[in-house]
């Protein structure tokens, strides 16, 4: 079959490097992509949220499956729109409905849905601009650190997590003044959880779900999880914590009630979930839901999916999903991720990479592009090593090797990822 693949980040190239494996494929487009993904598959100039230019490309070049990457497109309804497009409605799109994205696009539309169907999550309330002071009533029924959430997408900025209550109850002001622009609208406050966090993830075509390998990132820029937050600076996966009877309990208290709830609601999902969990002593809660793979945790991820993933994607598309093998690769993998000097503050682009292959590891782009036939910078994360090992710390150990292996001005990494959770 002919694939479309939607995204120019490490995800799209780890999701890429996966789909490219699949012996159904016969070609494997990538819109837009970036230098790394044009090594296993075609780029093509194509603009995710730009849904008349992806349907041209569907429809000349006779696309039979089109994997969205990124949550944005989805959030803004690119599965309705092919849906509803007479040209367009046969072809396999993976990713939820408009309705389905608002579990990542509004944390209010995910909260009152964990509400409705009793998913363990954090107690929360959401305030608009015309209900400032009952926000601030809240905040005063809640203990310290204070969790207030933008409830759109506010590119992974819109959680603040503050000391004091004065300061809670300012930010709270700033927020409905537009601090996000419209995303903080409205705001989502939050009792505030204490654990340690795991990604879980499935495929569902709506009615059954697959399992994939759990993960979890590391999101801030400093070791020993410092200083300012970024897209996430490497994954491990397995994760210790998340034992058989750990994850017994996420299926039977979380996932299953989140599918079921989405049939139940009628509203259309197929495609990734991505469950934000929190081990609070033992009992696991929804941190947040988002509508695709994490990024950078697809970049270990994929490397523990032994399955072909194109089956499975069919199987998402045709409503079968239950009748599809999932096997994972008993192996450990880790994710190491190069960013720029500077991020997630400013940085400069355009240095050019060297040593970017590297025996024993899989790498993927990030923010990389081709300048006059020479690999450079392109973005604040840069480029992920991915590792297997037979234990977390040799997947580590091979990660590090390749990470100092690679050159550009400016380069930074953590050398701690999984450390804490070994
Ligand atoms: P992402 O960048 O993952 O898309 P986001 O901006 O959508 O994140 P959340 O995942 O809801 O927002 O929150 C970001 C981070 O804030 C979480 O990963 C978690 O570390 C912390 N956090 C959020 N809610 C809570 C809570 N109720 N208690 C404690 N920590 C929280």
């Amino acid at each position: 079959m002919k694939l479309l693949l939607l995204g120019s980040g490490g995800r799209e190239h780890a999701l890429a490097w996966k789909i490219a494996q699949s012996p159904k494929v016969e070609k494997l487009y990538i819109g837009p992509g970036n230098a790394g993904t044009a090594a296993v598959g075609e780029n093509v100039e194509l603009t995710p949220t730009d849904f008349d230019e992806v349907a041209d490309f569907v429809i000349n070049y006779e696309i039979d499956m089109v994997v969205v990457g990124p949550e944005m497109p989805l959030v803004k309804g690119i599965t309705d729109y092919f849906q509803n497009h007479s040209l367009l409605r046969d072809v396999k799109i993976i990713g939820p409905s408009k309705v389905g994205a608002q579990l990542e696009g509004s944390k209010d539309f995910a909260k009152g849905f964990m509400k409705r169907h009793n998913i363990p999550t954090a107690a929360y309330a959401t305030f608009d601009g015309e209900h400032v002071e009952e926000g601030c009533r809240f905040l005063e029924t809640l203990s310290a650190p204070y969790v207030l959430k933008a409830d759109g997408l506010a590119a992974g900025k819109g959680v603040l997590i503050v000391p004091t209550l004065e300061e809670a109850k300012k930010e709270l002001r700033e927020m409905l003044d537009g601090m996000f622009g419209n995303a903080s609208s409205r705001v989502v406050i939050e009792e505030f959880l204490s654990g340690v966090e795991c990604s879980v993830f499935v495929l569902t075509d709506g009615k059954n779900y697959q399992l994939l390998p759990e993960a979890k990132d590391y999101k801030r820029i400093g070791e020993g999880d410092t200083g300012l937050n970024t897209g996430g600076m490497g994954s491990v996966t397995p994760v210790p914590f998340a034992t058989r009877e750990w994850m017994q309990k996420v299926e039977k208290e979380i996932i299953r009630p989140t599918v079921n709830g989405l049939a139940e609601e009628g509203i259309d999902y197929k495609g990734f979930i991505f469950f934000g969990l929190i081990n609070c002593d033992g009992q696991p809660k929804v941190i947040e839901y988002n509508c695709r793979m994490g990024d950078p945790e697809t970049e270990s991820v994929m490397l523990r999916l032994k399955s072909d993933i194109v089956d499975l994607f069919e199987g998402v598309a045709e409503g079968n999903l239950d009748q599809r093998k999932v096997e994972f690769d008993e192996r450990a993998a880790v994710c190491v991720m190069l960013v720029s000097g500077g991020y997630p503050g400013d940085y400069k682009k355009g240095f050019p990479i060297t040593g970017a292959d590297i025996d024993g590891s899989v790498v993927f782009h990030a923010g990389t592009t081709i300048k006059n036939e020479q690999l450079v910078t392109d973005g604040g994360r840069v480029i992920a090593v991915s590792s297997y090992g037979k234990t977390q710390q040799e997947a580590l150990a091979q990660s590090m090797k390749g990470a100092e292996q690679i050159q550009y001005e400016g380069k930074y990494f953590r050398r701690d990822i999984g450390k804490d959770v070994l």
